[in-house]
C-alpha cells in the first residue's frame, strides 16, 4: 500500500475533478483500483466528479403564431430542452415536440410555482383564450 501524503491526495483530487475513472487514476498514481476507491470514498471525493450529461437532442420549437415568437418573453425564456425524466420540480413543463414518456423534452425554464415559465404561461393563456 502506498502512503498518502498531501501531494498524492491533491493529485487524486484533481484527477477526480477532471473526470478520470478509477482504473486510470490507479495507473497514474501507481496503486491499486481498490486503494483508489477506498481513498475516494473516505475523502468524499466522489461528490467532486463532474456530472456527465448527454447533450439534449435539439428539438425545434413547435410552430407558434408570429406574435408569440416575437413576444419579449420568448427571448428571455428560451427552452432549455430538458428531458422530462431529468426535470426538477420547479421547471417549466411545456412540452417541446412530441410526448415520449420520460424522454419527452420540456422547456425546463424556472416555472415560479406554476406549471409553466412566464413565456409559456403567456403562450398557454393565448392558446386557450
Ligand atoms: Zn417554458
Amino acid at each position: 500500500m502506498t502512503a498518502w501524503n498531501a501531494k498524492r491526495i491533491e493529485e487524486l483530487r484533481s484527477l477526480v475533478v477532471a473526470g478520470w475513472i478509477e482504473r486510470d487514476i490507479a495507473l497514474e498514481l501507481r496503486t491499486s483500483v481498490k486503494a483508489i476507491q477506498i481513498k475516494i470514498a473516505r475523502l468524499g471525493f466522489s461528490a467532486l466528479r463532474p456530472i456527465v450529461r448527454e447533450e439534449p437532442t435539439y428539438v425545434p420549437l413547435p410552430t407558434l403564431a408570429p406574435e408569440l415568437v416575437t413576444h419579449p418573453l420568448a427571448r428571455k425564456y428560451p427552452p432549455l430542452n430538458v428531458r422530462l425524466g431529468d426535470a426538477e420540480e420547479l421547471q417549466c413543463r411545456w412540452i417541446i415536440g412530441d410526448a415520449n414518456g420520460a424522454d419527452t423534452i420540456i422547456c425546463g425554464q424556472p416555472a415560479f410555482y406554476r406549471s409553466w415559465c412566464p413565456y409559456h404561461h403567456v403562450v398557454g393563456r393565448l392558446h386557450h383564450a
